[in-house]
């Protein structure tokens, strides 16, 4: 079995390239290729999809390469009467693998999700168990997402109130955002794999290197920020605060790697950050409430 260690303190960054180097093995340890299961609970499929994109290497060669993939909802052929005979023998078997969950699980509406005849949950609850390491793919797993959102019925838990709930006690690391960024999971999958360690991890288990700066921190409209030049529609150049922007209450590295080659985020788009991988996400109005009582350093917020 893998021996799980929750890197902590001063512990060295280790670079993407350095843990994508085939034979390198950064932490001396030696590696070999883990099993990987990957579950849906109540989500979109867009953590998935945002997966597949990851640009530093292929999607196949990172699976094929690094990992041994048992089974994902998506991509793997197995149907019908395979898909649990392939679980149940994963379960059984005694062999280390990781698992990752993609969503919520609907604990008060078990019907919203089934796999092979049996709700999510009881498959988290067999599979989660027995994991060397849980990882949560996007908001919805980490938080709750938009099946937890107010009005919803499903009784939605993020990965780790289920976890705790039925003192499951395998590691967990969050990866927010809607959807999930793809370096954060395959950086997170491949230090797991090279290094046998999670990256440093957060109070709320997501890991450090990612989500300690706010996407305030980092933003290209920073100075329109600082000298109180507020944008009154979406389009026009300052900073889009008024416009309900969530960016300094909001964690997450998204303003620097950006997406699709860095090519662009929202911020710089032009469209204000809704929070996408904040605790509250969804919230009922997308945008930052002006009564929300956490602070936005510097600024008095007018009522709206
Ligand atoms: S409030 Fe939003 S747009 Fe303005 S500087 Fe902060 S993150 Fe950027
Ligand atoms: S700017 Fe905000 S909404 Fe956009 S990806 Fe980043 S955290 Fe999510």
């Amino acid at each position: 079995m893998y021996q799980v260690v929750i890197a902590a303190g001063a512990a060295p960054l280790l670079s993407f390239d350095e843990l994508l180097a085939a034979d390198a093995n950064p932490a001396g340890t030696g590696w070999s290729r883990p099993n990987l299961v990957w579950l849906q609970g109540a989500s979109c499929s867009g953590c998935s999809t945002s997966f597949l994109n990851i640009e530093q290497i292929t999607i196949l060669d990172f699976l094929t390469y690094f990992t041994r993939l048992i089974y994902h909802p998506n991509l793997s052929s197995a149907t019908g009467n395979q898909v649990p005979q392939i679980l149940h023998k994963l379960a059984a078997s005694n062999k280390p693998y990781i698992m990752v969950m993609e969503g919520a699980i609907p604990v008060k509406m078990p019907h919203a999700c089934m796999m092979a005849d049996r709700p999510i949950s009881e498959w988290v609850s067999l599979l989660a168990a027995k994991a060397s390491v849980c990882i949560a793919a996007g908001t919805c797993a980490a938080s709750g997402g938009v099946a937890k959102m107010a009005g919803t019925l499903t009784g939605a838990e993020s990965l780790d109130d289920f976890l705790k709930q039925r003192g499951i006690k395998t590691p967990s690391v969050n990866l927010p955002a809607c959807p999930m960024h793809p370096e954060h999971m395959v950086y997170t999958l491949l230090h797991f794999i090279k290094s046998k360690s999670l990256p440093e991890l957060d109070g709320a288990r997501r890991p450090r290197q990612f989500f300690s700066h706010s996407v305030h921190d980092r933003c290209p409209r920073y100075a329109a920020f600082q000298a109180r030049d507020f944008a009154r529609c979406i389009g026009e150049e300052g900073c889009l605060l008024e416009l309900g922007c969530q960016g300094p209450v909001t964690y997450n590295d998204c303003i620097a790697i950006g997406y699709s080659g860095n090519t662009n985020n929202c911020v710089r788009a032009g469209h204000p950050c809704i929070g996408c991988a904040g605790e509250l996400f969804p919230r009922p109005l997308l945008y930052h409430s002006h009564d929300d009582p956490r602070p936005v350093t510097g600024v008095i917020l007018k009522k709206s």
